[in-house]
C-alpha cells in the first residue's frame, strides 16, 4: 500500500467509538483535555494528540472536533505488537499496522522515523493477561520490551480494547493468533523506534538545566490523574523545569482533571522525563505549548506510539537524550541521576531527581516509577520529603531512605481515582510509614501523607512541598488564562 492512501488513524475514532469493555475507568467530571488548536499541532499530526473536544463529558457522545469526522480507514487487520506493561490483569501493547511498516524502507531510529510518523497507524491494545494465545510467559511485571510480535485483529471480537490515541475511547476488538516475527523484523522494528546515536553530550545537557536560575521554593506535584507530572517552582509556583510532564491514558483518560487546562510555561522550563511510560509524558502531548520545551529523556526503548512522540520532538529540535555514560548531573539545587536497575523495565533504568532546599536543606527525591534501590545512593541519604515511586505501587521491594520528619517533610501519591493498577498499594504506606514517614493509614497521629486525588473546589489536587514547617502557598497568577498550575494543599 503507498503509503499517501494509509489513514491518519488518529482522525477516525470517533466514528466508530464503540460501548468501552470492563476495563474503562471513568470519572463524572466533564472532561476537557485540550485546545481545539490543538488540531494544528505537532502531536495531531503524529496521531497520538486529537483531543476529544470541550463537549466530551459523556464519553458516548461524538467529539465535534473536525478533525476526527473523516471517514473509517481500512482497519488494520495484522499488527506488529511490543508488550509495554501488565496493567492488573491485563497486557498492555504498543503496536502498528504490519502492512504499514512492512512498506517501508529501513529506518534509520526516531530520527529516521520522522518521515513516516505522521501517517503511521500507532495504538494501544488493552489484552487480557489470560489470552491464551500467548505463546510467551512473564517473569515479572517489570518485564516489558519482552520483542515483537504479530496478532491479528478480530473485529467481530471482543476480548481486546484498541485505543488510535492516547485519549479517547477504545475500540472492543478481538485479538487473534499470535506469532513472533521473523529476527529480521525484529529487528528493524527495533531499529525504527530506537533513541541510540541521539544522545547528547553531558554538557549540552547541563547548559539546559543551567538556565533555570530562580531559586526554587516549592516542588509541585500536580493532580494528572493516573500519572505524573512534578514542577520545580519559584516562589510565586511558576515552574522553572518539569520533573515529568503526564497524566493518565487509554483506560485511565478520564482520571485527568478537567480543570487542568494547561500547564506553565512562563519561564520556558525544560521537561526531565522520568521515564518513556506513557502517563508521564502525555501532557507533551495533550498540550501545544509542552511540545516547545526541551525534554530530557532517558535512553530506552521505545514502541511505535513513543516514538512518534519522540519524532516529534526531534524535529522542532526539543530532544536530549541523555548520555549513556553519564551518572548525575548537578545545576543550583537540582541534581537528575541515571537510575541503574537491572534488566530492560523501563521503571528502574530512567531519570531521579533530587532538589535541595532553597538555604541547602535537605532534598525533595522525585522518582518517577523508580524503585529507590534503583536510584544511586538514595538508601543512604536524607530527604525532606518523596514523591513516592510508581503511584504507591508495592515497588517489591521493601527498603525505603529513613525519614527524619525535617521541616516542610511529606511523602506525595500521584496517581487517579479510580485506577485498575490498586494504587496506592497498602504494603507501601505501612512500608513509608514504619521508615520515619507517618501515613495517616496507619493510624499515625501526625499524617505527613498527602494524595493528589483529593481534589478541592477548584477540582484540582495539586500538592505543594516545601522547606518550612508551616509553609504557606503563595499563589499563581502568570497572566496565562488557561494555566492551572496553582498549587492547592500542602
Ligand atoms: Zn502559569
Ligand atoms: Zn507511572
Amino acid at each position: 500500500m503507498p503509503l499517501q492512501s494509509l489513514p491518519l488513524m488518529s482522525h477516525v475514532i470517533a466514528e466508530r467509538t464503540s460501548r468501552p469493555a470492563a476495563l474503562e475507568f471513568r470519572s463524572k467530571r466533564r472532561s476537557f483535555h485540550c485546545e481545539d488548536r490543538m488540531s494544528a499541532s505537532l502531536a495531531t499530526a503524529n496521531g497520538l494528540g486529537d483531543c476529544p473536544s470541550r463537549e466530551t463529558s459523556d464519553v458516548q457522545q461524538r467529539p465535534s472536533h473536525s478533525s476526527i469526522r473523516r471517514p473509517p480507514p481500512e482497519r488494520p487487520n495484522r499488527v506488529y505488537v511490543r508488550m509495554d506493561q501488565v496493567a492488573g490483569s491485563y497486557l498492555v501493547l504498543d503496536a502498528i499496522g504490519a502492512d504499514f511498516f512492512d512498506e517501508l524502507p529501513a529506518v534509520d531510529g526516531v530520527h529516521g522515523w520522522t518521515q513516516y510518523s505522521e501517517q503511521a497507524p500507532v495504538f494501544v491494545l488493552w489484552t487480557p493477561m489470560s489470552f491464551p494465545l500467548w505463546p510467551f510467559q512473564y517473569e515479572d511485571k517489570d518485564d516489558d520490551g519482552l520483542g515483537w510480535w504479530e496478532t491479528r485483529l478480530d473485529w467481530s471480537g471482543r476480548n481486546s480494547t484498541l485505543y488510535y490515541n492516547l485519549f479517547l475511547e477504545g475500540l472492543t476488538v478481538g485479538l487473534a493468533k499470535v506469532s513472533q516475527v521473523s529476527s529480521a523484523r525484529a529487528q528493524q522494528l527495533r531499529q525504527a523506534f530506537s533513541l541510540s546515536g541521539l544522545e547528547r553530550p553531558a554538557q549540552e545537557i547541563l547548559d539546559i538545566l543551567n538556565r533555570a536560575t530562580k531559586s526554587l521554593e516549592w516542588i509541585g506535584v500536580y493532580d494528572v490523574g493516573q500519572g505524573n507530572a512534578n514542577g520545580l517552582c519559584d516562589d510565586k509556583e511558576t515552574p522553572q523545569a518539569y520533573f515529568d510532564l503526564g497524566g493518565g491514558v487509554t483506560s485511565h483518560r478520564n482520571t485527568f482533571p478537567a480543570a487542568l487546562t494547561d500547564f506553565c510555561y512562563l519561564a520556558s522550563p525544560p521537561v526531565v522525563l522520568s521515564h518513556w511510560d506513557w502517563d508521564h509524558w502525555s501532557s507533551g502531548v495533550r498540550f501545544r505549548g509542552a511540545q516547545n520545551l526541551d525534554w530530557i529523556v532517558p535512553l530506552q526503548w521505545l514502541g511505535g506510539v513513543h516514538a512518534t512522540f519522540a519524532a516529534g520532538l526531534h524535529n522542532g529540535g526539543h530532544l536530549f537524550v541523555w548520555p549513556a555514560a553519564t551518572s548525575a548531573l548537578s545545576s543550583g539545587q537540582m541534581t537528575v541521576r541515571k537510575c541503574t536497575g537491572r534488566g530492560f523495565g523501563r521503571n528502574h533504568t530512567g531519570l531521579a531527581m533530587e532538589v535541595d532546599g532553597p538555604g541547602g536543606q535537605k532534598p525533595i527525591l522525585l522518582t518517577g516509577d523508580a524503585r529507590y534501590s534503583a536510584i544511586p545512593g538514595a538508601l543512604n541519604r536524607t530527604y525532606t520529603s518523596l514523591v513516592v515511586p510508581h503511584h504507591g505501587a508495592n515497588m517489591q521491594n521493601y527498603n525505603v531512605p529513613y525519614g527524619t520528619l525535617l521541616a516542610g517533610a511529606r511523602i506525595a501519591f500521584s496517581f487517579g481515582n479510580p485506577n485498575s493498577f490498586g494504587h496506592p498499594d497498602s504494603t507501601t504506606q505501612r512500608d513509608l510509614n514504619s521508615s520515619g514517614w507517618p501515613h495517616s493509614s496507619q493510624g499515625a497521629a501526625a499524617p505527613i501523607d498527602r494524595e493528589t486525588k483529593n481534589r478541592g473546589s477548584g477540582g484540582l489536587g495539586h500538592i505543594g512541598l516545601g522547606w518550612s514547617a508551616k509553609p504557606k502557598l503563595p499563589g499563581h497568577n502568570c497572566g496565562s488564562n488557561t494555566c492551572s498550575v496553582k498549587l492547592q494543599n500542602t
